[in-house]
């Protein structure tokens, strides 16, 4: 998936580790690829944890989540049933409206973060927030009425 990977870019997703979430700890080590995108896995020095180096990231465990997501989130897609696209033009708008939607509305359990509020410990956020596109999390009016800028 990356070629080059800078190792001081991820840290420790271990909650238990001393250096739980430090960047740069010079901890993370490389352990071996795997997968179809020949992903990392990365193993922490200072507890010996692995974890994905598309852990946090809009692509972790993408390859199997995303069509299933996609099958249970648009009606068109889901087997077996009266539910399919006729005409192709809906059929591209209806998961270009899904792809904006799954980027800019729903809130990813896997690119939360860590907030020490009162009670609350995580911080929802969403694809476009964790690609620094936007500052929150939209919602659908937001979406349907964002006007497109002119280039
Ligand atoms: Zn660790």
């Amino acid at each position: 998936m990356m070629s080059e990977r800078d190792l001081s870019e991820f840290w420790c997703w271990h909650e238990d580790c001393p250096d739980y979430g430090k960047k740069g700890a010079g901890n993370i080590v490389l352990k071996e690829f795997y997968g179809k995108n020949n992903a990392a896995l990365l193993k922490c020095r200072t507890c010996g944890h692995c974890f994905s180096e598309t852990r946090g990231t809009p692509f972790f465990g993408l390859t199997t989540l995303l069509n299933l997501t996609i099958r249970n989130s648009l009606a068109r897609f889901v087997r077996k049933t009266m539910n399919c696209s006729k005409i192709l033009k809906r059929h591209t708008h209806a998961f270009n409206f899904f792809q904006a939607w799954y980027n800019f509305v729903k809130p990813h359990k896997s690119l939360r973060l860590e907030v020490n509020q009162g009670i609350k410990r995580w911080g929802q956020r969403t694809p476009a927030m964790a690609e620094g596109l936007t500052d929150h999390i939209w919602t659908l009016k937001e979406l349907m009425t964002f006007r497109v800028p002119v280039q």
